[in-house]
């Protein structure tokens, strides 16, 4: 069986925890992995590693440190097959869905290579007689990732590129569901030219994360994954002093109003809520249809549900894989199970369907008729479950989010350039796509929701990135003139 193990100051360490988690291949329901999940003491070596290597990399020059970055971007888009193939062994997605995760990776790692802009401070001459103010930005130190199943290369990737490139060292904690895609990035890492130690993996679970949360080294700590988790890691690691961004789950809306192309929009619908097997923190879970647009959208998307095909996620033929864990896929079809029951219409009942094999499989289920107080609607589904609260209007379209806990992306689709734009305006959520239905930001926008999607008030990459792994420093300066009549002020002359 294959072992999945720590990477620390550049070398493979296997735990001696005794304690290890499943890593399945979704698609047959093997058992193909076993990851090593770290004691505190692993977790206390490897923040150690990167505590040593960060006087070092934060004294290189910012012209090598840029070198190694394009290096990196460059090996990453030369091994995009192999990433992607491992992506799809253990998450199970579609090898065009996984490509498309280390594309938007990639984004990230080119938006670091700018750090000479993004590093450049300000400076104002001559503020007073004699004296300027300038600031810098430093790094924090030591900074901590962990990350959640879903995008297990692409989500790291908000988060390292831009914290090595500022000058920090870092320890990731990815999922201990698909771990290994870190394994051959940190390979990436060490070709390119990065040190040993700036780059650390850490495999583990709940002890892991709360050895990060509380360990004195750890400046700070980007976490994505679930609401509850991030509101825990987000509350941990400020009580512990650390400076914190914790991204949580999602319940994301797409408003169609009555003028809308329905066929785009039953494309839209249907591409952003069953693509990755709607385990996308940005995937559409509820279709708001407003006024006359309900019967003929439903009516579309229903009639492109049968022409999914389902498979596994290696097959080229397939558009959708598997869930990531039967226990995952048992709740998600649960869902679907009880809507009836709770006065809502299962138009498709993807439970329905049976798979051979024991993959963790489920097929698209479509819910109408749904409204808040249904589980269905109040809870993340994170699953190929779409559902479809009618409304009678554009302000109880808008209304209905706004009382949603969630606030991380959304989405109208409309011929109306007016109503888009007072959509943008006034809906609450932190993305706003307008005709387009999974608004993820390019790498060089930040990413990050509203509410109960996001603690703390850094949202992930681009600027606040790295406005996040830098600490700023204003520095006021007075070089008397020698040449000048000015008294003895105490200061060394500039002579
Ligand atoms: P999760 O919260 O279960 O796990 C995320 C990370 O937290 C993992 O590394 C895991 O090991 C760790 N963890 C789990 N339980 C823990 C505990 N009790 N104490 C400490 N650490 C713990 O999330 P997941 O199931 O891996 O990922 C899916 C979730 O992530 C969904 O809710 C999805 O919406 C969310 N997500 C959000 C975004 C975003 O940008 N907002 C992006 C991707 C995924």
């Amino acid at each position: 069986m294959k072992k999945i193990n720590h990477i620390i100051n550049g070398a493979e360490v296997a735990t001696t925890s005794g304690r290890t988690s499943p890593v399945y291949n979704p698609a047959t329901g093997e058992t193909t992995a076993e990851v090593g999940l770290a004691t505190v003491e692993e977790v206390d070596r490897a923040v150690a590693a990167a505590h040593a290597a960060f006087p070092e990399w934060q004294a290189t020059s910012l012209a090598r440190r840029t070198t190694i970055m394009y290096r990196f971007r460059d090996l990453v888009d030369q091994h995009k097959d192999e990433i992607a193939a491992q992506l799809t062994a253990e998450h199970g997605k579609v090898i065009s869905d996984s490509l498309g995760e280390v594309k938007r990776g990639i984004e990230n790692i080119e938006y670091a290579c700018g750090l000479t802009e993004h590093l450049k401070g300000s400076f104002s001459q001559e503020v007073s007689t004699d004296i300027d103010v300038y600031s810098i930005r430093q790094p924090l130190g030591v900074v901590a990732g962990i990350t959640p199943f879903n995008f297990p290369s692409m989500v790291p990737m908000w988060m390292f590129p831009n914290a090595i490139a500022t000058g920090n060292t870092f320890v990731l904690k990815p999922s201990e569901k698909d771990p290994s895609v870190n394994s051959i990035v940190a390979e990436l890492l060490s070709e390119a030219g990065l040190p040993d130690g700036v780059f650390n993996i850490v495999q583990g679970d709940k002890v892991a994360v709360d050895r990060l949360l509380e360990h004195p080294d750890v400046a700070a700590i980007s976490f994505v994954g679930s609401t509850p988790i991030a509101r825990y890691v987000y509350m941990t690691g400020t009580g512990a002093g650390k400076r914190v961004q914790a991204l949580g789950g999602a319940k994301n809306h797409m408003v169609v109003l009555p003028d809308a192309d329905i066929g785009l929009a039953a494309d839209a619908a249907v591409s952003a809520g069953y693509g990755s097997a709607g385990e996308r923190c940005m995937a559409i879970s509820v279709v708001v249809a407003v006024g006359s647009s309900a019967d003929p959208l439903v009516e579309a998307i229903e009639e492109r549900i049968p022409g999914l095909v389902v498979g596994a996620g290696n097959d080229s033929a397939s558009q959708m894989g598997p869930l990531i864990t039967g226990e995952h896929r048992d709740r998600v079809a649960s869902f679907v199970e009880n809507a009836s029951g709770e006065g809502a219409t299962v138009v498709v009942d993807g439970t329905d369907q049976d798979f051979q094999g024991d993959g963790f499989f489920l097929a698209p289920s479509l819910i109408d008729n749904v409204s808040p107080g249904m589980a269905c609607y109040d809870q993340e589904i994170f699953g190929p479950v779409l559902t479809v609260v009618r409304v009678d209007t554009y302000d109880e379209a808008l209304k209905l989010i706004s009382d949603n806990a969630f606030g991380n992306g959304t989405a109208i689709f409309t011929r109306d350039g007016g109503a888009a734009r007072r959509f943008q305006i006034d809906v609450d959520a932190g993305m706003v796509g307008i005709n387009v239905p999974v608004p993820v930001p390019v790498g060089y926008y930040s990413f990050g929701g509203w509410g109960d999607s996001l603690f703390g008030n850094s949202h992930a990459y681009g600027p606040e990135g790295i406005s996040f792994y830098t600490k700023a420093k204003v520095i006021t300066s007075r070089w008397p003139d020698p040449s000048s009549s000015v008294i003895d002020l105490g200061f060394p002359q500039n002579v």
